[in-house]
């Protein structure tokens, strides 16, 4: 049994005055609880992130901070997306924390089940997935978009673990190993398989979101998962070579096809089917180039090396420190 550790829970927030009120209260509440339970250490705290809300977000968490000593808080200088905000949180907790967990701060994953991922990592797992055991309050195309995500992410050769989103506890070891990961277009929840450890499951009921609406629309959802799969697989590019070479042999048969016309002295009859061809070929190629392009972006957006999240207060640091 490892001994009570400090654990970070990491809360990203993008415009969410509605709920983090209710966020605090009932997270502060759990980790008070453990506290006095010695199941973790004093020094346990929330950090929350404010993606560069535009509400009141970092006002009600520079408040909370300046009440509470177990309210830490993060400001990016911009809205970076959901997955840079986690990330920032983990790096600031790294070398502090023996543990984090992050989880959405909207209370639509079980907060109940916290002391759960915490017994895992006392019994020595590393990494313990948060798992929602049935998706009842998703609406019925969220759930439909996130079977046909997983199943046609397993097609390309990209296990997740299905129904697992970022509720999830690292221990300080893959916490570091996380970390280390320096691509920009970062899927979390296809990384933390990659780096190993022992990992346990931990399953919870999924909830409606407490207030606010959801910060994932349909773009922003599609834009995930073509980030997810093209930072994970090259399959694409091979399903593209592979309809390149069935073009080919396609346009063979056309062409034995167009010459026994020709010779046979029908060659207009041809026309509707050339026609075809040459919209078909045009379109694979189009699409092709699309795809192509899209790595190729990709590669582009990688080289430049830009930070991926940037900054502007961090509450562990003192003034001036970086
Ligand atoms: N979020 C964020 N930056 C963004 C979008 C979302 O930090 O650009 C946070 C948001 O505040 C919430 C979590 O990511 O804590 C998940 O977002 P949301 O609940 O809106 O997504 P959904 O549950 O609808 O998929
Ligand atoms: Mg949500």
């Amino acid at each position: 049994m490892r001994d009570r550790p400090l654990l970070t829970i990491i809360v990203p927030c993008y415009n969410e005055e509605e709920v983090l009120h209710e966020t605090m209260k009932q997270l502060g509440t759990i980790l008070r609880d453990m506290k006095d339970k010695l199941v973790i250490a004093e020094a346990s705290d929330l950090l929350f992130v404010d993606d560069g809300s535009r509400d009141r977000t970092w006002e009600i968490i520079a408040d909370a901070m300046s009440r509470h000593d177990f309210v830490s808080g993060v400001k990016l200088s911009r809205n970076f997306g959901h997955q840079n905000a986690l990330l920032a949180g983990m790096q600031a907790a790294e070398g502090r924390a023996d543990c984090i967990i992050s989880i959405d701060s909207d209370l639509q994953d079980d907060v109940g089940v916290i002391p759960d991922f915490i017994e895992k990592y006392r019994a020595g797992y590393e990494v313990v997935y948060g798992i929602r055991d049935e998706r009842k309050t998703d609406t019925r195309f969220k759930r439909g978009s996130a079977h046909l995500f997983y199943s046609m992410m397993g097609k390309f050769g990209i296990h997740l673990i299905p129904d697992h989103a970022d509720y999830r506890l690292l221990g300080s070891l893959a916490l570091q190993e996380m970390n280390l990961f320096p691509e920009n277009n970062i899927f979390l929840r296809g990384i933390v398989p990659l780096i190993g450890f022992k990992s346990e499951k931990v399953y919870y009921h999924r909830k409606e979101r407490f207030a606010g609406e959801s910060k994932y629309p349909l773009k922003k959802m599609l834009a995930f998962a073509a980030d997810g799969l093209t930072s994970f697989s090259v399959a694409p590019i091979r399903l593209v070579t592979g309809l390149g070479a069935l073009m080919f042999v396609v346009a063979i048969v056309i062409g034995i096809y167009t010459f026994i016309q020709h010779l046979n002295g029908t060659a207009e009859a041809g026309w509707s089917s050339l026609m075809l061809s040459i919209w078909v070929i045009g379109g694979v190629q189009m699409m092709s180039l699309g795809v192509v392009g899209e790595y190729i972006g990709r590669i582009y957006s990688e080289v430049k090396q830009r930070p991926r999240f940037i900054v502007e207060q961090n509450s562990y640091l003192k003034d001036g420190e970086k």
